[in-house]
């Protein structure tokens, strides 16, 4: 029988790293667990709050490890913030401190990316920030233009270590210019609209899993969504324990939620 958290459910919006897979390695069970889905009717999208990322080269990556989806399957903190500014401030000029991954993203979702003098500034995990970028958009943010971020990961799980990430960032612009953005992606509730905007939903039918209780599992928490903390990622059951942000349900992988849904 279904467990009455799901009772609601209509897509499960699932991390990737961490949680369908770990580095370069699908988990156990994780394609059987989504591919099940469907036979309970439900559905599914993968979100990512990384920036830097391509949703391309994310798809080529799952197809490289046997589980093909489709385009709109795989969504990233970058759309969001691109949904995000063509509601709030339509046609504004975008200088984006991101790759070229970001760029690209941004470009497609029809933002205007500019070079100088930009309406809003919007900070994603650069992996190309230089010097002389954190310089101009350290100026331009004390002068007040409009500053955004995708998402607020202060690291990036890396092989061997980890990737300062957007949240340090936003860290080093807060001391240097004295200002913070206004924060997209997992847990604000600008991605919970977005979901429910590009699913056709309401936030019920939306139930979150994922690794990292600061994002995955606090963006269920914070709007009343369910949040599922997987154990294949960041997140140990004893860190979930101590955190005061604390997961609807716990399950050791993706395989292993499979039950709470027949
Ligand atoms: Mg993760």
């Amino acid at each position: 029988m279904r467990h009455p958290l799901f009772s609601k459910t209509k897509y499960f919006i699932l991390d990737m790293d961490g949680t369908f897979y770990l580095g370069g390695r699908m988990l156990p069970g994780a394609d059987v667990f989504v591919r099940a889905l469907g036979n309970f009717g439900l559905d599914y999208r993968f979100f990512s709050n990384n920036s830097s990322h391509a949703a391309l080269s994310c798809r080529e990556k799952l197809a490289g490890m046997g589980f093909p989806v489709e385009e709109d399957r795989v969504l990233l903190s970058t759309h969001v913030a691109a949904d995000f500014l063509q509601i709030l401030h339509p046609g504004a000029g975008v200088f984006a401190l991101g790759n070229e991954n970001m760029h690209a993203e941004l470009h497609a979702a029809g933002i205007r990316l500019v070079n100088d003098r930009p309406d809003i500034l919007l900070l994603g995990f650069d992996t190309t920030l230089s010097y002389e970028k954190i310089t101009r958009a350290a100026n331009w943010i004390a002068q007040g233009v409009p500053y955004f971020a995708t998402h607020p990961d202060v690291n990036c799980p890396a092989d061997g270590g980890f990737l300062p990430d957007t949240g340090s960032m936003i860290a080093l612009f807060s001391a240097s210019a004295g200002r913070t953005p206004v924060i997209l992606g997992k847990p604000m509730r600008s991605t919970v609209d977005f979901l429910c905007r590009k699913l056709r939903c309401a936030p019920e039918a939306l139930a979150f899993v994922g690794d990292r209780l600061e994002t995955d599992i606090a963006i269920g928490v914070t709007h009343g969504i369910p949040a599922v903390l997987v154990l294949t990622g960041v997140a140990t059951r004893e860190s979930h324990t101590v955190s005061s942000i604390k997961a609807d349900l716990v399950v050791e992988d993706l395989a292993a939620l499979g039950q709470y849904l027949s």
